[in-house]
């Protein structure tokens, strides 16, 4: 059994640490020295639910969970876990690999804290005089031959070493698959987590990114793909991560996503640094919505088409034939875009099952 000393971990980590680094927790706001805000342990959203003593070092929940304590009882009750248990992660997280106070250490976010943890930090003044994502001084450890990618979603280990992708163990993405970001430049800015368990998936997204961090200035694998976007469809804009990945393994490599079914303006004025931009959405409600507002954003700024899939296919459903197809059938017809929303090129059809 490990050795664990809660006295010295609640005196080297602060409860502001817990919930700034290791939570990344900034929906607090502090009045004296008081932390106050909505519960992390429950979720609530009473604004006023969660009390911190920053001098204690103690919490307190007025509404949903009602508990309370200090740092450890604050990871067990969040967590779920022992006392023990919580202590082990805390030591794990901020000790043991940082015996020297400054040292940037792989898998752990450098000291000091990001600007994304500054919680008492007044919001306004100077928060567009750094870059929105700033490139990132860590590197996490991913194992790319996990089953959730090798098997659950069929990519090739070298598609998943192409990508950088992988299963991280330990840290802030425990438990998740690891996706590296970086801007138009290819420097790494932040890494997306797509968590694995079934229930926090559902009760938390799919996806986690870093508090801070800005999905809205960036186009995933941008960096990659624009170069390769000369091709004849051009840049292909896709929803999500692993669409790119497959989009790869069929022969389509200026694929780029918006982490999402919205392109931002900015991630339009993006895109349109190619002179052709095709527009390929999930088949889905949301999808299509997401698929005519980026028309919207990108006819003034580039060519763009539009290929709408058939009801419920996603763009890695389709076997390579049958994506070119659809790619260049948009392309060679020269249907305006209103004209390929208006007429689907395929018929609707039964999908199977899928991950996102
Ligand atoms: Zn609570």
């Amino acid at each position: 059994m490990d050795w664990v000393n809660f006295r010295e971990i609640r005196t080297r980590i602060s409860i502001a640490d817990v919930l700034a680094r290791y939570y990344r927790i900034e929906n607090l706001k502090q009045v004296g020295q008081t932390l106050v805000g909505p519960c992390p342990v429950h979720n609530g959203n009473s604004a006023r639910a969660f009390h911190v003593d920053l001098d204690k070092n103690l919490w307190h929940c007025f509404t949903g969970c009602k508990k309370g304590g200090n740092q450890l009882d604050l990871v067990a009750a969040k967590d779920q876990v022992s006392v023990r248990e919580a202590a082990l992660r805390l030591k794990k997280f901020f000790l043991d690999d940082d015996p020297a106070p400054a040292a940037a250490v792989v898998g752990v976010p450098p000291s000091p804290p990001p600007p994304a943890a500054a919680h008492a930090v007044p919001e306004k003044g100077s928060k567009r005089e750094k870059p929105a994502n700033p490139p990132l001084d860590l590197a996490l450890q991913l194992l790319p031959d996990h089953p959730h990618i090798v098997q659950d979603r069929r990519l090739s280990l070298e598609t998943a070493q192409h990508f950088g992708i992988g299963y991280c163990a330990r840290g802030i993405l425990a438990g998740c698959i690891g996706i590296p970001i970086h801007d138009e430049a290819g420097q790494l800015v932040a890494y997306a987590g797509r968590r694995l368990k079934f229930s926090d998936a559902e009760d938390m997204g799919k996806y986690r990114f870093p508090k801070g961090f800005h999905k809205d200035r960036v186009l995933y694998n941008l960096h990659r793909a624009l170069p390769e976007a000369e091709g004849e469809y051009g840049l292909v804009l896709v929803e999500g991560f692993f669409t790119v990945m497959h989009l790869y393994e069929l022969g389509v490599r200026a694929a780029v996503a918006t982490m999402g079914s919205d392109l931002s303006e900015h991630q339009a004025v993006l895109a349109a640094k190619s002179r052709h931009v095709t527009v390929l959405f999930d088949g889905d409600p949301a999808g299509q919505m997401g698929a005519a507002r980026a028309l919207e954003r990108l006819e003034p700024l580039t060519n763009v088409h539009l290929v709408l899939l058939p009801q419920g296919l996603k763009p890695e459903d389709c076997t390579p034939e049958m994506l070119r197809w659809q790619l260049a059938g948009v392309v060679s017809q020269r249907l305006t875009s209103l004209a390929a929303q208006t007429a689907p090129l395929l018929a609707p059809s039964t999908a199977p099952p899928t991950f996102d």
